[in-house]
């Protein structure tokens, strides 16, 4: 290998080393190791001349903050890198990816088709809010594959659906999503932020433009929101139109935290994805659980289709507790080191109770009916040590038996 000039980091494809060093200039500013925070919010041109370089298309630089920050595209150059995409957008949040993405992409007269399984807001936000605007809306049950292809019509723009899903932890067939989209020529979208790049590739599989919340896994510090968008460039660019106007930006400084996240991401998820599967093992055989869903258990309904499209299994568990809305509240109160909290992906681990959190607004009934029952748990690993994890879980539900 040659000893000076550029250095070619596309030689080196291993997956730490990429989230470490893809995307990014070897030369920075002031010979900064890190990328910079670029704290900004326009850019200054020396003269007409440069107007005129930028204008007629000569020279690539920044306008203003809204179209483009350098720490922003190191970020970008990245997280395409990671997906195996042409290109990636980066958004103030997962929803902000989610809602500007699909107004990008339909028009009025549109049809789109989107599996039940889906994270509550995007679900609400396809099926409500499109309406107002003539957009059509099919809400088909997640695995019914011959519905799925059955409910496309001859203005379908798309499918949208998440791998894995929350709670459950359903894994979407990505080989027969291609397969029935590809005959009918209609885009596909996968939520894959369970999953990360790491344990799940959707663009590998053929899928048109993947989402992630990096607030999760990817940012991994439970500080910061963000979301994403990756695949083709002609897509991913008529997203940025959208965007751009949009104007669901993230700033310099969060970039910089996700840029951050991602160094360690590889190593992070390696770690929860180890102990997801302890977690879940010490459950099944606990006596105060009744059924555990960890997609790498042989026990859930998607084990097979999850060994062959996925890396790993991810750090979310999720189980269904022996007895009442009242026991489900005496493991919370147990619980000394694991945090009661929506989200997860972070290094904290995080335990959050649906049926009282994100669906306290919902009726018993209807929330039955969505599978939310009264003692369903949602374990999100973080990196604490493992036997850690288990031990408070173990106090915690020994206490929930001594007390019935
Ligand atoms: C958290 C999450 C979102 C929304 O992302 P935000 O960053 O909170 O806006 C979307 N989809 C899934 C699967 C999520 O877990």
């Amino acid at each position: 290998m040659k000893k000076s000039g550029k250095k070619r980091i596309e030689l080196f494809d291993g997956f730490s080393t990429r989230s470490i060093h893809a995307g990014e200039e070897r030369n920075r500013y002031a010979d900064s190791l890190t990328t910079p925070i670029v704290q900004t919010s326009t850019y200054t041109f020396k003269d007409s001349r440069e107007i005129k370089e930028f204008t007629s298309k000569k020279k690539d630089r920044f306008e203003y903050g809204r179209y483009g920050n350098p720490t922003e595209k190191v970020a970008q150059q990245r997280l395409a890198d990671l997906e195996g995409a042409e290109d990636c957008l980066i958004f103030s949040s997962g929803m902000s990816a989610i809602t500007t993405t699909i107004l990008a992409l339909i028009r009025t007269g549109d049809h789109i088709i989107i599996t039940d399984d889906a994270y509550k807001k995007t679900l609400e936000f396809c099926n409500a809010y499109l309406a107002r605007f003539g957009v059509e809306c099919t809400v088909v049950p997640f695995g019914d594959y011959a519905l799925l292809e059955h409910s496309i019509q001859k203005n379908t723009r798309f499918i949208i659906s998440e791998s894995p899903t929350n709670p459950y932890l359903n894994i979407f067939d990505l080989e027969k999503l291609k397969k029935i989209a590809r005959k009918r020529d209609v885009l596909t979208i996968i939520d894959s932020t369970f999953a990360t790049p790491y344990n799940q590739r959707p663009i590998d599989f053929g899928v048109d433009l993947v989402m992630q919340s990096c607030t999760k896994y990817l940012a991994g510090h439970n500080d910061i929101l963000a979301g994403s968008i990756a695949g083709r460039n002609e897509l991913v660019e008529e997203v940025r139109k959208m965007h751009k106007g949009m104007g669901g930006l993230i700033d310099p400084h969060c970039c910089y935290l996700l840029l951050r996240g991602l160094k360690t991401f590889p190593l992070r998820i390696e770690r929860q994805n180890e102990s997801a599967m302890a977690i879940a093992r010490f459950l099944e055989k606990h006596p105060m659980i009744r059924k555990v869903y960890y997609p790498g258990l042989k026990s859930h309904c998607h084990h097979t289709i999850a060994r062959k499209q996925m890396r790993g299994y991810g750090g979310v568990v999720t189980f269904e507790m022996d007895g009442t809305l009242k026991t489900a509240n005496w493991f919370l109160d147990a619980l000394q080191l694991l945090y009661i909290a929506p989200s997860l992906g972070g290094v904290e681990s995080l335990i959050t109770h649906p049926a009282t959190v994100s669906y306290y607004d919902y009726s018993r009934k209807e929330r039955y009916s969505l599978g939310i029952t009264d003692t369903l748990i949602r374990l999100a690993a973080g990196v604490e040590d493992c036997d850690d994890i288990i031990n408070d879980l173990r106090q915690a539900l020994d206490y929930c038996k001594s007390r019935r």
